[in-house]
């Protein structure tokens, strides 16, 4: 069933398989026609997240990558767009010529090649499948089948994921996930684990009447808890010996898990110093949950990393234009994410402002790169109007300015700067602090940057250009002099990990906590 924490079950499930020392190879399957996400709107859908070759892909596959600390391509990610856009070029190329092309076996087929392929090559000992919506939809009965077919040619085990509501604390209802088990096995698919996810343990009933309609011994039952913090779901798991009912049921080995990082780090999240910080992420899907993920990840990860805690505080920015700067007080940190299109622009130019007047320390992420670049030149070049050409075709300086490639494009879908790109780092700059390294590698999506027209004027009134691309000469990174203030036109939310968190985030929870040291210090001071 949708909605439960599929992707984060999924993921803990490969963290645990990982941990045990077998390479896992994830993969979602999503049953919309959309090719990818890239053409998906973060209201509808949350964020969409972008892997090194440029794959538009769901927000899951950022879990899966938090989780793994690798990398995953676009091959991962199979949707019924995808599948359905290969079966109709190869009916159009003559590849089934003389035969009428059927969801079976000709759809599930395909999805099987993809499968098999990902596993092949990615030398996976295990791959793990999360089919995506609620068993019964439309969307994915076709990707139920294919799984079907995929367990008489390999060896194969199937997870159910159900809800077990109660009606009242000690009252657990296990009908609904006995008619959702009936279900998928009228589908010709017998789960051999089912994980419960509910709002109280589970009861020593419930896990019994569950173990006898479901005809799965109760060892495989399992409690799929709330958590303090995602991270810690493989623990929990753990902790039920859910490696066990895998390991028996593949034959893997018994293995011990060394108490590494990982550990650490959730240790750090559950149980954080005294420390605590403000951090606003000033955007304007704010009343999204999981329209910014990755970003607000990328803070959890930089607060474990420097021992403390960070609250997270959304802004709107609409709101910011309609009420002031005065939303903005008490924040130690700002963050302006990326984003597309006018509505909102103003209230992020002027939460930059904000940060810059104050000295409060600011990470610009992408379109935060660019609104720091026209706030900039705006205030301290004297280019009133100044914008960028997304926002303000007519204006008089447009400072950020479509890329020339993307000048003759018209088709919306995948054809962004998207994926991995390399960055020159500017020795001696607040971004060569973080990253402690002269080439760096980022994921992209966008179609605008600096304009190349405004980088003199722009540096020589001091904004710092500190990141350049090293071939195309791409405003990749500025920075401000005066206090910590990072503009990125990359998205290094994208790749950061619990146990490999991203430099410019660490940097910015650091410069949080300095600052709030040395006002305390001052107020001291004056006492
Ligand atoms: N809209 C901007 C562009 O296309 C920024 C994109 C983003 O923030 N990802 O360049």
């Amino acid at each position: 069933m949708s909605g439960l924490g599929k992707g984060i079950l999924a993921a803990s499930i490969a963290r645990i398989l990982k941990t045990h020392g077998y390479k896992v190879a994830p993969i979602k399957f999503d049953g919309y026609l959309n090719v990818d996400c890239g053409t998906m709107n973060p209201f509808r859908h949350g964020e969409v997240f972008v892997l090194d070759d440029g794959g538009e892909v769901d927000m899951d596959f950022g879990t899966y990558e938090r989780f793994l600390n690798t990398s995953i391509t676009s091959k991962s990610s199979i949707t019924g767009g995808k599948i359905f856009r290969l079966l109709l070029d190869k009916e159009r190329k003559g590849e089934y010529l003389g035969r009428d092309v059927q969801m079976v076996p000709h759809l599930t087929s395909e999805i099987k090649e993809r499968v098999k392929d990902v596993g092949e090559e990615s030398k996976a000992d295990i791959v793990l499948v999360e089919v995506g919506g609620t068993v019964g939809d439309i969307e994915n009965g076709y990707f139920i089948e294919a799984m079907r077919q995929l367990s008489l040619d390999e060896d194969t085990l199937f997870i159910q994921l159900t809800y077990v509501p109660s009606l009242s604390p000690g009252e657990q209802k296990t009908k609904p996930t006995q008619h959702a088990n009936r279900l998928i096995r009228s589908l010709g698919v017998k789960p051999e684990i089912v994980m419960c996810r509910e709002q109280e343990p589970l009861s020593k009933e419930a896990r019994e009447k569950i173990a006898l309609f479901c005809d799965v011994p109760q060892e495989n039952v399992f409690d799929d808890p709330m958590v303090p913090t995602v991270y810690a779901l493989p623990q929990m798991l753990e902790k039920q010996d859910f490696y066990n009912s895998i390991a028996k049921r593949f034959h893997l080995r018994k293995t011990k898990v060394p108490v590494g990082i990982w550990n650490r780090m959730v240790k750090r999240i559950i149980r954080p110093s005294k420390r605590k910080l403000r951090v606003g992420i000033v955007g304007k899907y704010t009343a999204v949950k999981d329209a910014y993920v990755s970003v607000k990840e990328a803070i959890v990860h930089a607060s474990a990393a420097n021992n403390v805690f960070s609250e997270v505080v959304f802004v709107e920015s609409t709101e910011i234009e309609k009420q002031g700067t005065k939303l903005l007080s008490n924040l130690d940190a700002i963050i302006v994410p990326g984003g597309f299109g006018k509505r909102g622009i103003e209230g992020k130019i002027a939460a930059i402002r904000h940060a810059r007047k104050n000295k409060i320390p600011f990470l610009g992420l992408c379109l935060g790169l660019q609104m720091m670049v026209i706030e900039y030149a705006r205030d301290v070049c004297g280019l009133e109007g100044a914008n960028s050409g997304e926002i303000d075709k007519a204006t008089p300086y447009q400072v950020i300015a479509l890329l020339p490639e993307q000048m003759r494009i018209e088709e919306k879908g995948g054809t962004m700067r998207l994926g991995s790109y390399p960055c020159e780092v500017k020795p001696d700059s607040r971004a060569f602090a973080c990253y402690k390294k002269k080439l760096i590698h980022e994921r992209h999506r966008h179609r605008w940057e600096v304009n190349p027209q405004y980088v003199e004027q722009l540096e020589g009134a001091g904004l710092v250009i500190s990141g350049k691309s090293p071939n195309k000469g791409i405003v990749e990174m500025v920075e401000w002099q005066e206090s910590f203030g990072i503009g990125t036109q990359a998205h290094p939310e994208l790749k950061s990990r619990l146990e490999d968190p991203a430099p410019l985030f660490v940097g910015v929870i650091k410069a949080a906590l300095e600052r709030r040291k040395e006002k305390k210090k001052k107020l001291e001071k004056k006492e």
